[in-house]
């Protein structure tokens, strides 16, 4: 019993012990000659293969960093701080916090439910419609002069309900919390919110969903 535990432990004498050693290591006047220019140099060497290994032992006996290794750490440090405006969820977020879950967003389009032929909407478009139809209508009641009926706010309200995301069916909003059915990390950073945008609405599942709704639509029809 034990093998790997007595030969893991043995490792970690060995490491400790190089850590140790390599502390110790040091240039000092000699103090076995009166000549101040002698100097007693002791000297460790040690060679790494692994780079993770590698940046652990440096920092573990805080060895000096060399000018690039410092230029590249500032690099990353920067980069795990600055401020990235995610193209999923349209908020910010820095490298270091993006952790999964944080980002909450809809990666599908969305539908126009009462449409027959389910016609597909960019979510963006869809909004701007949506509120270009609710400024429309308390125009043309202020033109009119008169309050609407219950019919026809009854209609404004279910048409403001429409519009279904692909991806979860849940209603489109145009106020409040965007929300999202899928939570995943932010990002991702290489590519334009244009890009994202255009890469969800020809995702070719969704687009099958849809076209199986529309099939299912057509048998009910019949
Ligand atoms: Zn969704
Ligand atoms: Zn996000």
């Amino acid at each position: 019993m034990g093998l790997s535990t007595s030969q893991s432990l043995t490792n970690q004498n060995v490491y400790t012990f190089v850590k140790e050693n390599f502390h110790l290591a040091h240039i000092e006047p000699a103090t076995s000659s009166d000549d101040p220019t002698q100097v007693e140099e002791k000297w460790s060497i040690v060679v790494i293969r692994d780079p993770f290994l590698c940046r652990q032992f440096c920092d573990d006996v805080q060895f000096t960093l060399s000018v690039s290794e410092i230029q590249q750490q500032q690099a990353e440090r920067i980069r795990a701080e600055q401020k990235i405006k995610c193209v999923q969820c349209n908020d910010y977020y820095t490298e270091e916090d993006n952790k999964m879950g944080q980002c909450v967003h809809h990666d599908g389009f969305v539908y126009d439910n009462y449409s027959p032929k389910l016609t597909q909407w960019a979510p963006e478009t869809a909004i701007e419609q949506l509120l270009s139809e609710e400024a429309q209508a308390v125009q043309q009641a202020s033109i009119a002069n008169v309050p609407m009926t219950a019919e026809q706010k009854e209609r404004t309200e279910r048409a403001k309900q429409r519009f279904r995301y692909i991806c979860c069916n849940q209603t489109l909003q145009t106020t409040g919390n965007v929300g999202g059915c899928k939570r995943g990390k932010h990002g991702p950073e290489n590519i334009t919110r244009n890009e994202w945008e255009l890469a969800r609405d020809n995702n070719q599942e969704y687009q099958y969903k849809r076209i199986r709704l529309l099939q299912s639509r057509a048998q009910h029809d019949d």
